[in-house]
């Protein structure tokens, strides 16, 4: 018999339309796979050097748990940096990724029955975690407003329960990027309602076009005693296997994750610590502009292929690496034919019969959504997108 915890347990969806994409290429299919929450590219110059001379040097000790105060201090600084005020090595905390960040977080805030604001479609996590420490989801709709939440319908779901809002900017799956009246909204609500504000910006080196990241503690200073940032080097540096992110928060806040993360996971992999570090200190940002031109030049195609799609909407892509197909139409004119067409089986039909391996907008709390990643090579990108917008307008 397993503890009753294991009911709120299901493996993270995108993991699954990840594997179920494996399986069809390993049963010999031809798979363009667009599921990947990663970006397809070389290790970073500075990372591989920062790692070798860690290794070299006979590095193998525990750290500090939340991280080599070097590696804090660095950290602090980009923090200062991004968010113009000063910040110190002890309001940061080093994490096994972003995801043990937002763990940590919904750990160290949440009571049993406390609930937290997650706009929909919401990155798979954020719910589950939000369970896992005992809390509760309160889902607010973004659909009909271009994926950006309106403050009166964040407003309708507070309850004298609330205790935090989970803010992802630039959006994952969505891609959209909250503007500075939203952001400046949710800051006013926040400090009226006395929440917490977990701000997940892991995609903020991805903005596209006109569009720019803005912290919200940059917006309104005020907010900073009441928010946790959560950011990580797996996107920015493509750097996912390596687990580095980190939590920059009030200090009471970042003691108890330390003591937290005493006693789970100890302290992120040494050899990454270090690596993360030489970066930092000494590489001159050209692998993140490379990282920011290929995305670039990938959105730009990517979205002149999809601009032939019949009956999907252009997404926006304004963040991140992802393009957000609303797909309701498709839905809706299968049923007034009379023919199923339920929107996980139009992800089963693209992986069977195109070969494109693609995420359900169920998985994020959307069944009328498709994700599409273009962080994969040029080439199979382009491939992938003409199978799907070929199959999907043969559905007109
Ligand atoms: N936050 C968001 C919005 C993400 O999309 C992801 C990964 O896909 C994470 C956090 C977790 O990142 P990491 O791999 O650093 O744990």
């Amino acid at each position: 018999m397993l503890a009753q915890r294991t009911t709120l347990l299901k493996s993270s969806g995108t993991a699954a339309a990840r594997a179920a994409a494996k399986a069809a290429a390993d049963a010999g299919m031809e798979i363009v796979d667009l599921t990947a929450g990663e970006i397809w590219s070389e290790l970073a110059r500075m990372i591989r050097q920062g790692a070798i001379e860690a290794i070299n040097k006979g590095v193998n000790r525990y750290t500090d748990p939340v991280g080599t105060t070097e590696l804090r201090e660095a950290l602090a600084r980009k923090v200062s940096l991004e968010t113009r005020q000063i910040w110190k090595a002890e309001e940061i905390a080093v994490t096994c990724g972003a995801k043990q960040a937002l763990f940590n977080a919904a750990m160290v805030l949440l009571d049993p029955g406390d609930e937290v604001i997650i706009p929909v479609p919401y990155w798979t996590t954020f719910p589950a975690q939000v369970l896992i420490a005992g809390g509760k989801p309160i889902f607010v709709d973004t659909r009909s407003n271009g994926y950006v939440p309106r403050i009166e319908d964040i407003e309708a779901a507070i309850t004298e329960r609330s205790r935090a809002i989970v803010i992802n900017t630039p959006n994952n799956p969505t891609g959209s990027v909250y503007d500075t009246q939203t952001l400046t909204g949710i800051a006013q609500l926040a400090i009226a309602r006395d929440l917490w504000i977990i701000f997940d910006e892991c995609y903020a080196d991805f903005v596209h076009g006109d569009e720019a990241h803005r912290p919200i503690v940059f917006l309104v200073p005020e907010v900073r005693s009441r928010t946790l940032i959560v950011n990580a080097f797996s996107k920015s540096l493509a750097l996912t296997g390596w687990r580095i992110g980190y939590l920059a928060g009030p200090k009471e806040v970042i003691d108890a994750v330390k003591a937290l993360q005493s006693h789970t996971t100890s302290n992120p992999n040494v050899v990454a610590q270090h690596a993360v570090l030489a970066h930092l200190q000494r590489s001159d940002g050209s692998y993140e502009a490379g990282l920011r031109a290929q995305l670039a030049s990938a959105r730009q195609v990517g979205l002149s292929m999809l601009s032939s799609l019949t009956q999907v909407p252009i997404p926006r892509a304004q963040g991140g690496f992802y393009f957000y197909l609303d797909i309701s139409k498709l839905v809706w004119s299968a049923r007034r034919e009379n023919v199923t067409r339920a929107p996980d089986e139009i992800v089963s039909a693209l992986l069977t019969d195109a070969g494109v391996g693609v995420v359900s907008g169920s998985v994020f709390g959307d069944p009328a959504g498709l994700r599409l990643s273009y962080g994969i090579p040029t080439d199979q990108l382009v491939s992938g997108l003409a199978r799907l917008t070929r199959l999907l307008n043969s559905w007109n």
